[in-house]
């Protein structure tokens, strides 16, 4: 999955929610998330956003973003 991260808080831009083909941003409370569970990885989102916060959650110490990111998008 990819998660949205800090880079995200207080950001203007909704470029990566356009281009999802399956719509799994939801809105935290400063800051976009991604549902890891309906995320499937495809990766396009991750070269539009203007501040680098979409990372893959296969870099280090992603845990606490998939978390965070979970956390937020459940609770819509
Ligand atoms: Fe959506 Fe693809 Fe980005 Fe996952 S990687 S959030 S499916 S655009």
């Amino acid at each position: 999955t990819y998660v949205v991260t800090d880079n995200c808080i207080a950001c203007k831009y909704t470029d990566c929610v356009e281009v999802c083909p399956v719509d799994c941003f939801y809105e935290g409370e400063n800051m976009l998330v991604i549902h890891p569970d309906e995320c499937i990885d495809c990766g396009v989102c991750e070269p539009e956003c203007p501040a680098d916060a979409i990372r893959p959650d296969t870099e280090p110490d992603m845990d606490k973003w998939v978390e965070f990111n979970r956390k937020y998008s459940e609770s819509w």
